[in-house]
């Protein structure tokens, strides 16, 4: 680690919204396919000799972390599939600046994970489960893995996890039946639950609006069950909104479909072979790798990396929503030719 530099500047882009969040994608490879995310047959993979090694990985960060980054969340693909990820951890959580670094996973190898991750110091454990139902993790993933997660999810508490999060994306005629019974999961295991609004992302080539159950239409669910709920204020800059139940029970919504919330949005995402898109839906990203590798000097990467968020005005989810069609953002075909398109790549 270099010397740190008293006070991290603010860079804001050009709707005045700061550099402070970053989504690292460590692997374009997963272990489940999920309907609203791999949902085809065959995949174009990122090559393997373009994947940024776990030292290049760590050095980008600390080069974000000395540009304002504070919160780094670890995805992919499937996080955990990539080896040696407890090592890219330790670097990570060595850096005093990044005050929250958190993990995405779909849960499947975490049972043998979790107290490696703990000990090099992840801070919090965010499990992907959309169902409690084995049959239908099935048909949603294509894997037979539903008790291997709810192993996952008590070995990460039993490392020491607090403050676990399941997120659950809700898709109609599929799982839009389990609100209560995830939201009472949640409760039962102290986890905060998150209900995700089915996004029209690149890779999710099955979408429809039809498909998609949306917050109000969650709120309304739940306010049947449960009686009166309120929302919970919020600092302003997390995707999900926070509601309270009449118990206390909290819960989220990340409604990006039909309300999105692009004007506090401080994310940008490196993919596993070191390309930074600005936004989700962003076509194009930026190349870090090729300078990186090019020996370049830590004043340049923060200059390609200043210049790209000063300039960055993009609010995709909101454009999506202004539209008054709106189909698949991507084709299969578009996926194949371009795979960093593709929601698996960019790591959610
Ligand atoms: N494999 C890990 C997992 O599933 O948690 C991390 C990567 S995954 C791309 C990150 C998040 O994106 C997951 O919570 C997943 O449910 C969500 N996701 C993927 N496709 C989505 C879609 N079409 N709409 C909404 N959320 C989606
Ligand atoms: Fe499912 Fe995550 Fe894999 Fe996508 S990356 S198929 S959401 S487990
Ligand atoms: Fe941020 Fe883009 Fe998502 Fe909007 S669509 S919240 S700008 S990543």
């Amino acid at each position: 680690m270099e010397p740190l530099t008293e006070h991290p500047p603010t860079f804001l882009d050009i709707l005045n919204r700061p550099l402070r969040s970053l989504r690292l994608s460590v692997t374009d490879r997963c272990n489940l396919r999920c309907q609203y995310c791999m949902p085809e047959e065959e995949y174009v993979w990122l090559p393997r000799k373009g994947i940024l090694t776990l030292e290049e990985a760590s050095r980008l960060v600390d080069i974000f972390a000395e540009l304002g980054v504070t919160k780094v969340r670890l995805t992919g693909g499937e996080p955990l599939v990539r080896r040696d990820l407890s090592a890219l951890v330790g670097m990570i959580a060595r850096n005093p600046r990044i005050e929250d670094l958190a993990i995405t996973t779909n849960g499947l190898l975490l049972a043998e994970s979790a107290k490696a991750l703990y000990d090099a110091g992840l801070h919090r454990v965010t499990v992907s489960l959309d169902t409690l139902r084995p049959d239908r993790f099935m048909a949603l993933t294509r894997k037979d893995s539903h008790a291997k997660v709810l192993n996952g999810i008590k070995a990460a508490q039993r490392a020491g996890f607090k403050g676990l999060k399941i997120d659950s994306v809700i898709m109609r005629g599929v799982n839009d039946d389990e609100l209560v019974d995830l939201l009472e999961f949640g409760r039962q295991i102290d986890a905060e639950v998150r209900f995700i609004e089915y996004m029209d992302v690149g890779g999710a080539t099955h979408w429809s609006m039809e498909k998609v159950v949306s917050r109000a239409e969650m709120l309304e669910a739940l306010t049947r069950q449960y009686g009166r709920i309120e929302p919970v204020a919020s600092a302003g800059w997390a995707p999900a909104d926070q509601f309270i139940l009449p118990d206390g029970t909290v819960f989220g919504i990340v409604a990006s479909t039909t309300t999105p919330f692009c004007r506090t949005c401080d994310r940008s995402r490196l993919t596993a072979d070191g390309t930074w898109y600005l936004c989700l839906y962003a076509q194009r990203g930026t190349d870090l790798r090729t300078p990186l590798r090019a020996g370049a000097s830590k004043a340049e990467l923060i200059s390609l990396i200043v210049s790209g968020w000063t300039k960055r005005s993009d609010r995709g989810a909101e454009e999506r929503h202004e539209l008054r069609f709106r189909e698949v953002l991507v084709s299969a075909e578009g996926l194949r030719q371009d795979p960093r398109l593709e929601m698996h790549t960019r790591g959610g």
